[in-house]
């Protein structure tokens, strides 16, 4: 009889990449538990990561072979890959004679892996001839990639979970890691049972469960995030609480950033941000007296209008107080999908290039252009995730591949994503489940391996790199979404596609990385299986890895010094409310689902803990509407409307109102999809959508 198997492995939800220890049994059946000896986890897992072995196991949702229609209003049919891959080559060269390049794109996702990342990228800028890649990241991370590139000179979250022991005063900023990175925040639990000194800092408009281990919340008004950290600058300075001697010798631009720290007195801004004067000082002075600082983001500031200035204003904070690059201290952005880094990294963004090379540096595209053996590469974004599908609405752009994300549910003002979908030529859709609303839409369906059933790497928050192995053979006849990607690229007649393995697609872009800060070439994915994961750099063959960046004060901006960096905009510039629209929409996460709830959903004790979407409502909101607890309300906003339950309590503010984000169409009827209210703005740098701040009504649901 055949033996027990066991893998190691990494979580395929968040961003905190927990190691996860694979059983398959003589049977095939598959067990999981976390991996004790990953630095990561060290052997813990959240509710969603212990039941990834039902997700994997069951395969009743899955695509299995690639379907096609011939045109809209047929049905699709089953094809050969050798027919998907003619049709989708014909497709797409054809459209590019008649239209142009930039009439097509991908649209991909934080979920694939590194090397998948990086054919894609190569195969749209490099040979397509396009900057038209974008991915879900860009729903995410954007305005934080923005806030490192100005501020360090790149794309570098400079700490190391390790750093959490060794703090002792956190700033966790529109955030809720107890819900949505369980591990890293039980980590931090953990460190503070220990020491009960440490300090926790939390700002959120909603009082969430992180906020229980908090010793101070400031329950910020939507949007005033920028306001709130200048005021927490300008009492540093105010008070010689700043690192004199590291802002002279290790930073530029202060003056412009104390300048705008003073605009607002502390008293003026507290009345903005809706918290008492002393609540900032007492943050600040916390701040101050720290030894090792570390600062936490997500969405909160992410996700906005003003995202990219309220990254910049939190950093000024670590670069004030210099709780950079020493132990215990840093800016440390929480990552929400398990490969967004990664991303990042192989520049699989319309606004990057590859190996954290400068798309606006005629240099660095040469670089990547000869490295390729491709077309020439423009110096021009390319449409980033909002922009694609406004422009695939308005006719610019004709065709679009998706991959491994669910855009119909996930992205703002999701009727017109629909409609965007329904006008274009040509929609390919590459993914695992269909139990993605978006596969309703594909012209070309193209089943993909899922986790386990596929080999490849990825990082995590912390800039760590593992391999996952592949453990299962995937359903049907689902392929790799790499080997779709290299095979699709040989039926272009592309050369530099003639891959035999991941592995290959792996050492091409490890060697692509020499030179550059974030220089991996003495990875492969053989050291990885046979000495763990590293965290970048790793420029040769014996060197361990980098747990913690600019130990040296050696940044990677031009003249090597942290820059600060004045926010452009203090006061929110989000949509406004008025009579009609008079509440703040907030949507987000909740602790047991993840995204649009294809992987999830499948998981019924996952359901156990919220079953449905809801409205959580503020208990005067609710009592001048006349509404009780788990009344039906309809809330609705300029783009359309939506009807759930409320939830009623006072742990949000007052004419605010939240709803989760994983909801959508197929399991619920369109009645709970968030993103039937969210608007178009994005920040204007970053272009990250405003998803934490939409103007909506909600009133009492009245049976017609
Ligand atoms: Fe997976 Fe994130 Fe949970 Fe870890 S914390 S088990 S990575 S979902």
């Amino acid at each position: 009889m055949a033996r027990k198997e066991r893998f190691n492995t990494i979580c395929s939800y968040c961003g905190v990449g927990c190691g996860i220890t694979v059983e398959k049994d003589a049977k095939g059946v598959l067990s999981v538990e976390g991996n004790t000896e990953y630095p990561v986890n060290k052997g813990m897992l959240c509710t969603k990561g212990k039941t990834l072995n039902y997700v994997a196991q069951d395969t009743s949702d899955r695509i299995l072979f690639p379907e096609m229609r011939w045109s809209r209003g047929h049905k699709k049919q089953r094809v050969s890959w050798d027919v998907a891959f003619k049709r989708a080559a014909a497709v797409f060269k054809s459209i590019i004679e008649r239209y142009g390049a930039d009439s097509v794109g991908l649209y991909v996702s934080g979920q694939c892996l590194t090397e998948e990342y990086y054919l894609a990228n190569k195969l749209t800028k490099g040979f397509l001839g396009t900057n038209n890649i974008d991915t879900n990241s860009r729903l995410c991370m954007s305005s934080a990639v923005v806030g490192y590139k100005k501020t360090v000179g790149n794309d570098a979250v400079p700490i190391a979970y390790a750093d959490i022991e060794l703090a002792d005063c956190f700033l966790i900023a529109g955030a809720n890691p107890a819900w949505c990175h369980p591990i890293l925040f039980r980590r931090i639990e953990k460190h503070k049972e220990e020491n009960p000194k440490v300090k926790i800092i939390v700002v959120d408009p909603r009082k969430t469960q992180t906020c229980e281990l908090a010793d101070l919340h400031l329950q910020i008004l939507p949007g005033t995030d920028v306001i709130l950290f200048n005021a927490m600058a300008r009492w540093l300075i105010e008070k010689k609480k700043v690192d004199r001697a590291f802002i002279k010798l290790h930073t530029s631009n202060y003056e412009a950033c104390r300048a705008k720290a003073f605009e607002l007195s502390l008293r003026q801004a507290a009345e903005k941000c809706g918290v008492p004067v002393n609540e900032i000082k007492k943050a600040a002075k916390m701040i101050s007296d720290a030894k090792g600082f570390i600062s936490m983001w997500t969405m909160g500031l992410n996700q906005s209008v003003i995202g990219v200035d309220k990254n910049v204003s939190l950093l000024n904070l670590s670069l004030l107080t210099g709780q950079i690059g020493k132990p215990g201290s840093g800016p440390f952005s929480l990552t929400g999908q398990p490969n967004a880094m990664g991303g990042r990294e192989v520049g699989g963004m319309a606004s990057l290039l590859a190996a954290h090379r400068d798309l606006g540096n005629p240099k660095h595209r040469k670089e990547v252009q000869d490295f390729w053996g491709g077309t020439e590469i423009s110096g021009e974004p390319g449409l980033t995730a909002t922009e694609m599908f406004d422009a695939l609405e308005s006719g610019k752009m004709k065709a679009v591949w998706i991959i491994c994300t669910n855009p119909v549910v996930s992205l703002p003002n999701a009727k017109k994503v629909e409609k965007a979908l329904e006008k274009a030529n040509f929609v390919v859709v590459q993914d695992i489940s269909h139990k993605s609303e978006t596969t309703k839409y594909a012209d070309l369906l193209l089943p993909a391996a899922g986790w386990l059933e596929k080999e490849g790497t990825m990082t995590n928050s912390e800039r760590r790199i593992s391999y996952l192995p592949k453990v299962i053979d995937a359903p049907g006849e689902a392929l790799p979404d790499a080997e779709i990607l290299w095979r699709f690229a040989q039926e272009m007649d592309f050369p530099g596609f003639e891959y035999n393995s991941v592995s290959e697609v792996y050492d091409e872009y490890c060697l692509m990385t020499k030179g550059t800060n974030i220089d991996i070439s003495g990875l492969s994915h053989d050291r990885l299986k046979r000495e763990g994961s590293f965290q970048w750099p790793v420029p040769n063959a014996s060197h361990p890895g980098t747990p913690r960046l600019f130990n040296d004060n050696n940044y990677f901006t031009s003249d090597g010094k942290a820059h600060f960096n004045a926010p452009k905009r203090l006061e929110n510039v989000s949509e406004k409310t008025d009579a009609e629209f008079p509440l703040i929409l907030n949507t987000g996460r909740v602790r047991d689902q993840w995204h649009t709830r294809t992987k999830t959903g499948k998981v019924k004790r996952l359901s156990t803990h919220i079953p449905t979407p809801y409205l959580q409502m503020n208990r005067v909101d609710a009592y001048l509407r006349g509404l009780k607890n788990d009344d039906v309300a309809v809330i609705s906003s300029r783009r359309g409307s939506v009807r759930v339950k409320v939830k009623i309590d006072f742990d949000i503010r007052e004419r605010v109102v939240f709803m989760p984000m994983h909801w959508g169409k197929i399991l619920n009827n369109d009645f709970g999809r968030a993103n039937n209210l969210t608007g178009e703005l994005i920040d204007p740098v970053s272009k990250e959508p405003d998803f934490k701040y939409s103007a909506v009504q909600v009133e009492k649901y009245q049976k017609p």
